[in-house]
This record gives C-alpha cells, sequence and structure tokens, in this order.
C-alpha cells in the first residue's frame, strides 16, 4: 500500500497538473491557542497539544489541498530539546497527518499524500548533517510519510546529505527539496540563488522549489530563471504571507495571495502552497480552475 501510494505521488507531481500544498504549520499553530512556551520549538506539540497540529491538517484538507507537510521542520537531533526524542517527534507527526487524512476522506475518495519535513540545520556542515539528519528521515520514511520535503534550505550540502540519507534508506522516495532566499537573493548560506537550485538540479529530485521569501518581485524573477534554466523540472513554491505585524498577524489578503497564485501558475508553477503567515482560508480562496 504504501510503496503504490509512493509511486503515485511521483506520478501526480510530474503529471503537470496543479497541486496545491499546506500552508505555514508553525504560524498556523501559532494562531490557536497554543502555549507560548512551545512557539520557539513548535515540534514539541505532536506529543504536548496533538489535537492543535491536527486541527492544522485538518484546515487545509478541508480547503481542499493535495498534499499536507508534517511538522516537524525542527524534529532532527541538533533541535531536539530535552525531555524529548527525535524518534517520538517524527513518529507522533507522521500519525497525526495520517489520522488527519482518515478523518476527512471516509466519503471521498480523493488521495492526499503527506510530505515528511525536513527543515534547515543552517550549519552547512556535512558531517553534522548526517549525525543529525539520520534519525530524522529513518523515522519518517519507516512511519509511512509519501514522501519528503527538504525545505527552506540555507545550504545545499545540507540538503544533499539529507537527500543521500533518504536513497540509501529508501532509493525510491519521491522528494522535493525548496531553497530559501534572503535579500539580494541569495541563500542565506550565502550560495546564489541559481548557484542553489542547479546543485540541487544534479540530484534527481522529483521537484525544486523555493519557499519562505516576502519579497515577490524577488520570487518571480528567480522562478523565471529557474524555468529556463530547467523548463522540463516540476516547480515547487511556496511564498510568505508578508511580514508578521507586532503582534505576530499577517496582514495577507486572500484576494492578494490569490492573485499570487496566478502570478506563479502563469509563470509555470504547478506545485503550490505557503509558508509562513499563509491559512487555510488563503487556500480555500484558490480557484482551481482558473488558478
Ligand atoms: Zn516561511
Amino acid at each position: 500500500m504504501a510503496n503504490c501510494l509512493r509511486r503515485d505521488l511521483r506520478q501526480v507531481l510530474s503529471a503537470g497538473k496543479v497541486l496545491l500544498v499546506d500552508g505555514g504549520i508553525g504560524s498556523s499553530l501559532r494562531a490557536l491557542d497554543t502555549p507560548k512556551d512551545a512557539h520557539s520549538y513548535l515540534d514539541r506539540l505532536n506529543l504536548t497539544h496533538p489535537s492543535a497540529v491536527a486541527e492544522v491538517h485538518r484546515a487545509f484538507i478541508s480547503a481542499g489541498v493535495d498534499i499536507i507537510t508534517t511538522n516537524t521542520f525542527q524534529a532532527n537531533e541538533l533541535r531536539c530539546p530535552d525531555g524529548y526524542t527525535v524518534e517520538e517527534l517524527n513518529k507522533a507527526a507522521v500519525c497525526i497527518a495520517k489520522q488527519a487524512i482518515r478523518d476527512h476522506v471516509k466519503n471521498d475518495d480523493k488521495n492526499i499524500y503527506i510530505l515528511g519535513s525536513v527543515g534547515p540545520l543552517c550549519t552547512g556542515n556535512v558531517d553534522d548533517a548526517k549525525k543529525h539528519y539520520t534519525t530524522q528521515i529513518e523515522t519518517l520514511l519507516d512511519a509511512g510519510v509519501d514522501g519528503l520535503l527538504i525545505e527552506t534550505i540555507t545550504h545545499t550540502s545540507e540538503a544533499r546529505v539529507a537527500l543521500e540519507i533518504a536513497r540509501e534508506l529508501q532509493v525510491d522516495i519521491p522528494v522535493i527539496a525548496s531553497i530559501c532566499l534572503v535579500k539580494d537573493g541569495i541563500l542565506p548560506g550565502g550560495e546564489s540563488c541559481m548557484e542553489g537550485i542547479e546543485v540541487l538540479n544534479t540530484l534527481a529530485i522529483d521537484a525544486i522549489g523555493i519557499n519562505c521569501v516576502d519579497d515577490m518581485d524577488l520570487l518571480v524573477q528567480a522562478i523565471t530563471r529557474m524555468k529556463s534554466t530547467m523548463p522540463s523540472l516540476p516547480v515547487y513554491t511556496c511564498p510568505n504571507a508578508g511580514f508578521p505585524d507586532e503582534h505576530g498577524k499577517y496582514s495577507l489578503t486572500c484576494t492578494t495571495y490569490r492573485d499570487i497564485v496566478h502570478t506563479l501558475h502563469k509563470l509555470g508553477v504547478r506545485i503550490i502552497g505557503g509558508c509562513c503567515g499563509v491559512a487555510a482560508r488563503h487556500l480555500e480562496s484558490i480557484d482551481r480552475d482558473a488558478c
């Protein structure tokens, strides 16, 4: 069953149809009544407040997404706080995501896929990356995700290690890799956008993209260059909903988000969701036929 789903996901990713991915898991969890002291490490909510994590998944599923991502952005050996283990955080996250899908699809045969979120370590140290990522990736795969999302990449060297670990464990696991861009269109680790994309493009990844970007001009420029460099590879994009105010609230309207999605779609992006601040209501506002 699991293998069958994974093959399906690969086919779905490359089919060229619009696929909606969920929005910002972290910002959605912060917007719920979750304990403030968990906000710097939201992955612990998988164990302490699983119903909040499930609520976020269900809201995105109800908004019509095809793909949800696990609440495991920082669930690696480097970030895991005392009192928790990487295994339990990742295992619980996949269980919650699976249950949220089961709750929704009882009377619906729509396929909703789970991507295991693997966030950045932000060190660029390859030896450390192997040490810090192995247990997380092993647990996500064992728990039965349909693919991995190596996201908010700050150094492509880390993403390469994460991918190698995944392929060693399950050679056919679908993987999406997504870089993050800061001011001037570079990765936080210093590579240029196109350097980053070109490195990823050599790694036989199923889709490559950009997430966690606030500047739409920068994003459009980067996507345009990506599409001209690798016209046939599926492109994934999850922009932010601008900047939060002093209360942590994001002001992006659904109409503006819909316009952004429309622009991305015209540029050839087919796997579209949101990062920080993008809520279920934003995704709900998308007219998939018009995109
Ligand atoms: Zn973000």
